[in-house]
């Protein structure tokens, strides 16, 4: 592992726009014409790499609909991740998805009949979630869909939850809602259908014969708030170290390892995130605040305490994902990163290190293996993927997120995602636990 620490991303001068440069990658120590070079095999090229298909297009919202976007997808396409940027108070997703001749992966229609409110598109072959602020999809995420080559059409789709006036009682049918109102008067609180821009963005993987590399390095940029650690001390600090060792064990059965770490301070301020949902609240303020950071790495911020509101929470939060998937690429959206709480709750069913790897598996693309279904009441929901057990606690991605083990599809799952690179392979010039400090 090669570890930077770097200064925090808002105590880096007054202008506060120098990001870190990066950690040269061991490959690029193999230089051309060095004295080795005669005696060394070339390096291969890279097994796979992503390209960006549309760049934050802006695609206007309709009375809650786009109109078609199409665009091209090359040959060798392994995977696609689709990302939707709107107003940090919307519900965002996919209308319909489909890709040249049958190969639909979003079903048309799916939001109707109460597929909004469930918010969770299970008839769909490439499942997805509706999300708050930045929708993200990653297609294939099991094994029904195919993505195929060619012209794909898509449609995004906005609505906005409405916001829940704070006095009690209140008139049905006065378009006003009031707390009890959500439940007594669901016209008034039904949400709106948003009018208004998003940005559309598509990323491709694609590789040679569009086969998907079986391995994968993940690099990360790690926030500290200074609950617990700061990023000097974490860097140093052998419990931290055994933390991402532990992240690092649990990802390598499906052959992903962690790659370039780099540490920044955030403002002391995000230890304790008050609120976790609504446009306003702290955990979206705290993952734009990756705006910057270093490129092509996934931003887990370590937060004290994770707290559901006032409202609507009950229990304990140990950790968020911004999405199934995250939205690819980009930092600095309202979604963009994984905030985990690191102080210690009695009886809590998951140790940090679990939390970060169950996190990042939902920033990623992995769906709980089962969710909790309480006392047999709804829908079992299980995951799409055909390797996974139901109810099997022992899973990384079962809803407690207090076992470690991944199947081979989630495996597939997580290395089709951007996020994940495949690198040149080279002969490490930095050994394991080496660090590079970074001073200012
Ligand atoms: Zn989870």
């Amino acid at each position: 592992l090669v570890v930077v620490a770097a200064c925090g991303l808002l105590a880096c001068g007054d202008d506060g726009t120098d990001a870190p440069e990066a950690t040269p990658d061991a490959a690029d120590d193999a230089l051309p014409g060095d004295a080795v070079a005669d005696t060394v095999a070339p390096p291969k090229e890279a097994e796979a790499h992503t390209l960006t298909l549309v760049d934050r297009l802006p695609v206007t919202l309709l009375n809650g609909r786009s109109q078609n976007v199409t665009f091209d997808v090359p040959h060798g396409i392994v995977s696609l991740t689709v990302t939707v940027d709107g107003e940090a108070d919307g519900m965002y997703a996919l209308d319909h998805w489909s890709g040249p001749g049958d190969s639909t992966l979003v079903t048309s229609g799916w939001l109707d009949g109460g597929g909004a409110g469930a918010g969770l598109c299970l008839d769909c072959p490439n499942r997805i979630v509706l999300a708050e602020g930045t929708f993200a999809a990653l297609a294939p995420n099991n094994p029904v869909p195919t993505v195929v080559p060619g012209t794909h059409v898509l449609g995004a789709f906005g609505m906005r939850p409405k916001p829940v006036a704070g006095q009690t009682g209140g008139t049905c049918g006065d378009g006003v809602c009031t707390f009890i109102e959500q439940f007594t008067c669901p016209q008034d609180c039904a949400p709106e259908p948003i009018s208004g821009e998003v940005l559309l963005s598509v990323h491709g993987k694609v590789s040679d014969e569009g086969d998907l590399p079986d391995r994968g390095v993940l690099d990360l940029n790690l926030f500290f708030t200074g609950a617990r650690w700061t990023a000097a001390t974490a860097a140093e600090d052998p419990e931290f170290q055994a933390l991402l060792g532990a992240v690092d064990t649990i990802y390598g059965q499906v052959g992903v390892s962690l790659g370039e770490l780099t540490y920044y301070d955030v403002d002391p301020r995000f230890q304790v995130i008050e609120s976790v949902q609504g446009g306003d609240s702290d955990l979206m303020e705290l993952f734009r605040s990756s705006e910057g950071a270093a490129e092509g790495a996934v931003n887990l911020f370590f937060v004290d305490e994770l707290s559901a509101g006032a409202f609507g929470g009950f229990g304990v939060i140990l950790g968020i994902a911004g999405g199934i998937p995250g939205p690819a690429i980009a930092h600095g959206s309202h979604r963009s990163g994984v905030a985990v709480a690191v102080r210690e709750i009695p009886g809590a069913p998951a140790a940090l290190d679990t939390t970060v790897a169950h996190e990042i598996g939902h920033f990623l693309g992995l769906f709980h293996t089962s969710e909790q279904n309480f006392g047999g009441f709804g829908p079992s929901i299980h995951d799409p993927l055909p390797d996974t057990p139901h109810n099997d606690e022992t899973y990384l991605m079962y809803n407690t997120g207090s076992g470690t083990l991944l199947s081979p599809w989630q495996g597939i799952v997580m290395r089709s995602n951007p996020w994940v690179r495949h690198p040149v392979e080279a002969p490490a010039a930095a050994g394991p636990g080496e660090q590079t400090t970074e001073e200012r």
